[in-house]
């Protein structure tokens, strides 16, 4: 039998909701059986982009190997894999339901470009073959695992992710674009989160705007010549103060292999895996 809400106890050693009253997802502040089963008997439909080019296809199997054991099991997921080397995907036995498309893209040589590219690739997808297809979209980085249940208590029609190394920092130690000549800058009275660039969703017209927004501002700081601190994170950071996300969620769904554990960490979901940047970037 399901708790009552009023006999809930949620969570009082960290934030759960914002100040424009939206939620920020933890566990221990919500009821998986009772979300799953809203959804129950709809064909809802999760599509997901994941970049894997150049040395980090060595993360693509691991990726979607734990993929298919945590993230929305049970419901239709689409996953479209964005690499130089279709050849170099692994085959991983998928779920009914669930399914993987390879889209075959040119190698770039700075990965700042590859990262930042992803935007204008994932605003495209949503145009040309989601709108009428998926429900919810999320983009991830191919260099993390999952490690624990990401379900539909994570959907929302804007959703960012708390970045594991600043949910507790105040704005001022924020690593925003701080140049006010960037379209990504962000000023010192200015910020509610620092939010993650390798995971963020919502729904398809939404991250539609906030890809075709962020681009457009990423080549307009570019016609300057300059790039923000962070790239497309540091865009999307701006954009996400402007355009406040409708559900929040917490660390949990995107933490740090080589960060150590927090008490209020009480289950990791998905994690960056460690790497040497030096070894596998293309370029410094
Ligand atoms: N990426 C890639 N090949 C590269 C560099 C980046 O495929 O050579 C993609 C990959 O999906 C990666 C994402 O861009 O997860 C973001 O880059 P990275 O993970 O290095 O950024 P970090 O998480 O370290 O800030
Ligand atoms: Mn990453």
């Amino acid at each position: 039998m399901l708790p009552m809400p009023g006999n809930a106890t949620g969570r009082t050693d960290v934030l759960t909701m914002t100040s424009w009253s939206v939620p920020v997802v933890w566990e221990g502040t919500f009821n998986p059986v009772l979300l799953n089963s809203l959804y129950q008997g709809t064909s809802l439909t999760i599509a997901a982009t994941v970049f894997a080019q150049g040395k980090y296809i060595r993360f693509l199997k691991r990726f979607l190997e734990t993929m298919e054991q945590h993230f929305f099991t049970g419901f239709n997921v689409h996953v479209f894999v964005y690499t130089d080397q279709p050849n170099e995907v692994p085959q991983v036995k998928m779920a009914s339901g669930r399914q993987l498309t390879v889209k075959t893209v040119p190698t770039l040589n700075r990965w700042q470009d590859i990262s930042a590219s992803r935007l204008f690739l994932v605003q495209a997808l949503i145009d040309d073959e989601l709108l009428d297809y998926a429900d919810f979209i999320f983009c991830l980085d191919v260099d993390s695992e999952f490690h624990g249940h990401w379900g539909t208590e994570s959907l929302g029609d804007l959703v960012g992710v708390l970045h594991p190394g600043y949910y507790k920092a105040h704005r001022s130690a924020l690593p925003y674009e701080r140049r006010p000549i960037s379209k990504a800058y962000m000023a010192p009275e200015e910020g509610d989160f620092y939010y993650c660039g390798g995971a963020f969703g919502g729904n398809l017209q939404e991250v539609q705007r906030l890809c075709r927004t962020c681009i457009i501002n990423f080549w307009d700081d570019r016609t300057k010549g300059i790039e923000a601190v962070w790239q497309e994170e540091s865009h999307i950071n701006r954009y996400m103060w402007i355009n406040k996300p409708s559900k929040i969620l917490s660390p949990e769904y995107l933490w740090q292999d080589f960060a150590a554990r927090e008490p209020e960490i009480h289950i990791i979901r998905f994690s960056g895996v460690a790497k040497n940047y030096a070894e596998i970037r293309p370029n410094v």
